[in-house]
């Protein structure tokens, strides 16, 4: 069984830069940080989350920004 998708290297569309037009990304972690007080922890509960962003210019393009919730 093959459950890969078909996809042809013409199917595929660089995403670049809404700011400088760069087409190159660099993961980082975005931290999130839950209050004790919310979770009943003895701590602050950390949440990373990845997020990419341009590693020209810095910014985070609008669809890989981290959803909160
Ligand atoms: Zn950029």
């Amino acid at each position: 069984m093959n459950t890969q998708p078909n996809i042809k290297a013409s199917d595929l569309k660089p995403m670049t830069c809404t700011e400088c037009g760069g087409m190159y990304f660099r993961q980082v972690m975005a931290i999130n940080k839950v209050s004790r007080f919310l979770t009943g922890q003895d701590k602050d509960t950390v949440y990373p989350v990845p997020v990419f962003r341009c590693d020209d210019c810095g910014s985070v393009p609008e669809e890989f920004q981290p959803e909160i919730a």
